[in-house]
This record gives structure tokens, C-alpha cells and sequence, in this order.
């Protein structure tokens, strides 16, 4: 049976839905536009006013905020309250870069922990269970993200953070976690940590995990479905918005359903910025409808997805976003050809010698790009028959061939060579200098 957090909003007509995003942002462009220096300058330079944003079919008179501006504007220049009403400080990982800041109100606060609890219980969270919370606690906004939303519908929280993946597991087996919320690539460490320690997955009570924060791909999610014998949810979120929990898979899981009455979600061509129609694929642009710290307006978050409105067989009218492709901006375009490192990873786990590690590693000799992909296989596989490995290597560089377009050198690699990660794992390393 379907549970809600709050049903009356994930299952809003969508009429009553664009009635209530109209009513936000106009309350919203109000606040950005008297109490921000920096968004009354944005707007006024577009010739835009507060009067003239009068429903949500308005936003795109609105202009767009990013990941620079909040550099330039580093640490609290998109603050839009005083400091003494902000009671949180995050700041993002900095995956690509100066780390960004975001402030919040006790209302925002409240916001998160709501749009996180609806997220964890469209996976079935309820407060019977006991969910260990393996996202890093501190300034990434996953742990205590997670931790607040949990907290919330009341399942006994086990705050364990990331790291120290032994006791982790002690832990997850003595207190019979059930639930188990952390990056997909932490969650396949300790998957196979316990395989290693020669514990059996049939004694441990996990059944849901909760995984998200960075990319991962089907394949990557029945691997881990597998060996931590579990079901695996995507959730989604960003530093800018809240963090995680702007949407979430429910157990459909046909896309990750946004609560859009908090964030309203756009997709736009990244070279055109034009708004694109429902259904078609583009950079995901959000507005934070009721966060009032630090909001976004028509913020470009350089993913890339397609939207679907259709209500969900779960009884959710809440938009559906597709699993994200990568960013715009991790995009690698080797020799002309535009790479995912998704793409990569899928092809890596349609091998099953292969382990789901892999770094991909571009360099530009003589002016010409250089697509290296080191590949770990499992250590029954690592034998010293160079001819088999080989056969090997050459089918993978077929497929890479055939999917990609271009041919890479894969490196076949000793096993544990590739980093291990607890939080997000780094996929691509690019040497190539553009100036
Ligand atoms: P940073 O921008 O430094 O990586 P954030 O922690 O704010 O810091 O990361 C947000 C980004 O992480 C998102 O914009 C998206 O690219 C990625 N992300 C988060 N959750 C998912 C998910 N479930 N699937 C794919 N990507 C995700
Ligand atoms: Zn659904």
C-alpha cells in the first residue's frame, strides 16, 4: 500500500498546483526583490518588477542564477534575511570547485525535514524503522539532511555518518538497521566490506536503501540491490535548493517524483536557454518557492533530465524527473564526442568480470585526445593468462566504440587499485588544459 507523508500535496490536481506555485512566487520574487541587493540589481538590469510577475507562467521573465554567482557572491551575498534569522550554515562538497554556501531559517529547516520525510517515505520509510544514516554528517548537507527527514517520521535515526565502514557494520548488524541512506557508491563499499569480513548478508535486517547525491545507473542499482539484498531508491537533491530530498523515487520507481509546490522545476536548452516542453530532454532549472534564507530564482542546477507530468501509478500527481545523465558540466567531449561517465559505467557493469569501479582519464598528446578507462576486475578473473584479459579488453573497447562513438585504451587494473568512496566518487580525471 501507497504511504504519504503529506498526501494532500504529492497528489495535488495539477489546476490547484499551478494555482498555489502562481501564489508562492509572486510572494517569493516579492521578498527576493526588496530584501536582496543582489537579486533587485539582477532584476532591475532585465527591467523586471516584482508587479510584473503575476503566475507561474511569468518565471521565465525572470533571469537566471548560478553556480558563479554564488561564487562571486561567496559566503553570504544571496542571503536574503539578516544574519541573526539564519540558524544553519552547509556548504557543497566542492566537487567542482570553491565550495558554496547556504543559509537557513528555522522555516527552511522545517521545509527540509518536510520534503525529506515525504521523500523517504514514498521508499516505504515509516517510523518502524531503523535507518542508519551513512551520508557525512557536517557542512554536506546529506547526513543532516537525511537525519532531520527521518527524525521527522519518527524511524529510529542511527547517526553514524560516513567512514569507519567496519563498525558501520557492526552496527547496521547488532542493531538491525533496516534502513540504509548513503551515497550509491559508499553503499557498494560497504556491500562489499561485509563480503569481505566473510559476514553473511542473510543475517543483517536491511531491506530499503536510500541512495543518491551523485549519479548512478541501473546497472549500479541492481548490483547493489544485489549484494546488500535490499531495494535501492534513488533521491535527489542539491546544496542550492535544500540538499537531498527535493524528490525521490517511490515504489514505482518510474522517476524521481519533485515536490514542486517547494521547488519549481524548469528544463531548458543550456545553449539557447529556452525553456523546453514537458517531456523533452535539457538542464534541470529550479526556483525555491518557500525558502527564504537563501533562494534561488531560476536556478541552473547543469543537470541534465526530461520531466513527465502523467500522474504515477503510486497516485502521485507530482512531476516525474528520469534518472539524471550527468551534468552539463561533467560532460567530457573527447575528440568531438560528448562522454558520460554514466554512459561508461553502464557499459562497464554489462561485463560481468568487471567490478562497478572505474576511472575514466582524458590527456591531449600531439593535439589529440587521449581517452584512457582503467577497469577493475573481480580477482577470480585477475589471473595471470594475459590472453584472456586481453580478449577481454578488446571487448570492451568494442562496446565503448559502439555505444560512444570513440575508441578508448582500457586499462585492465589489479584488483582494489581504483579509490573506494564514502561520499561521492570522483569517475573522470581530465589533464587537458583549455585556455
Ligand atoms: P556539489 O554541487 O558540490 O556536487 P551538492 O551536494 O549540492 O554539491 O550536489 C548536488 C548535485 O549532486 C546535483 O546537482 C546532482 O548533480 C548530484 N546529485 C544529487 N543527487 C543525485 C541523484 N540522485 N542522481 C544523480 N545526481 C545527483
Ligand atoms: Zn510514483
Amino acid at each position: 500500500m501507497t504511504m504519504y507523508w503529506n498526501k494532500k500535496a504529492e497528489c495535488m490536481g495539477r489546476e490547484e498546483m499551478r494555482r498555489l506555485q502562481s501564489e508562492r512566487l509572486v510572494k517569493m520574487v516579492e521578498h527576493v526583490y526588496n530584501d536582496s541587493t543582489y537579486y533587485r540589481k539582477r532584476m532591475d538590469e532585465c527591467g523586471v518588477k516584482p508587479q510584473d510577475i503575476r503566475s507561474i507562467d511569468d518565471i521565465s521573465k525572470l533571469p537566471f542564477t548560478t553556480k558563479q554567482d554564488l561564487r562571486d557572491n561567496y559566503p553570504f551575498g544571496l542571503f536574503c534575511v539578516p544574519m541573526e534569522q539564519i540558524v544553519r550554515l552547509h556548504a557543497s562538497s566542492g566537487t567542482t570547485g570553491k565550495p558554496i554556501v547556504a543559509g537557513y531559517t528555522k522555516e527552511d529547516l522545517e521545509m527540509w525535514s518536510e520534503v525529506t520525510a515525504r521523500s523517504l517515505m514514498a521508499a516505504g520509510v515509516t517510523k518502524e524503522d531503523i535507518m542508519q544514516v551513512s551520508y557525512g554528517y557536517g557542512l554536506f548537507t546529506g547526513g543532516l539532511g537525511a537525519h532531520d527527514g527521518g527524525t521527522l517520521i519518527g524511524a529510529s535515526i542511527v547517526p553514524t555518518s560516513s567512514g569507519n565502514t567496519e563498525k558501520q557494520i557492526t552496527l547496521m548488524h547488532d542493531f538491525g538497521s533496516t534502513v540504509l541512506a548513503c551515497t550509491p557508491s559508499y553503499a557498494l563499499y560497504i556491500a562489499d566490506t561485509i563480503k569481505k569480513s566473510g559476514l553473511d548478508i542473510k543475517d543483517f535486517k536491511l531491506k530499503t536503501g536510500v541512495f543518491g547525491a551523485e549519479p548512478w545507473t541501473d546497472s549500479m542499482r541492481h548490483e547493489i540491490e544485489e549484494k546488500l539484498n535490499i531495494k535501492a531508491y534513488d533521491i535527489y537533491g542539491l546544496t542550492e535548493m535544500c540538499g537531498p530530498g527535493v524528490g525521490c523515487e517511490c515504489e514505482y520507481q518510474n522517476g524521481t517524483h519533485l515536490w514542486e509546490d517547494h521547488f519549481y522545476p524548469e528544463i531548458i536548452d543550456p545553449e539557447t536557454l529556452q525553456p523546453l516542453p514537458p517531456g523533452e530532454k535539457g538542464e534541470l532549472v529550479f526556483t525555491n518557492l518557500t525558502k527564504w534564507g537563501m533562494p534561488m530564482i531560476r536556478y541552473r542546477t547543469r543537470d541534465l533530465t526530461t520531466l513527465h507530468y502523467e500522474t504515477c501509478e503510486c497516485g502521485r500527481t507530482a512531476v516525474r524527473m528520469s534518472k539524471i545523465l550527468g551534468r552539463s558540466d561533467d560532460m567530457l567531449i573527447i575528440r568531438g564526442v560528448n562522454v558520460f561517465p554514466s554512459t561508461i559505467e553502464s557499459i562497464i557493469l554489462e561485463f560481468p568480470e568487471c567490478e562497478p569501479y572505474y576511472m575514466i582519464e582524458v590527456d591531449r598528446v600531439n593535439n589529440t585526445d587521449t581517452f584512457d578507462i582503467q577497469v577493475e576486475v573481480h580477482p577470480e578473473y585477475y589471473t595471470d593468462r594475459i590472453t584472456e584479459l586481453s580478449a577481454l579488453k578488446k571487448r570492451i573497447t568494442a562496446r565503448v566504440q559502439s555505444v560512444v562513438g570513440i575508441s578508448p585504451n582500457i586499462k585492465i587494473v589489479e584488483p582494489n587499485t581504483i579509490e573506494r568512496s564514502m561520499g561521492k566518487a570522483k569517475h573522470a580525471i581530465d589533464h587537458r588544459k583549455f585556455e
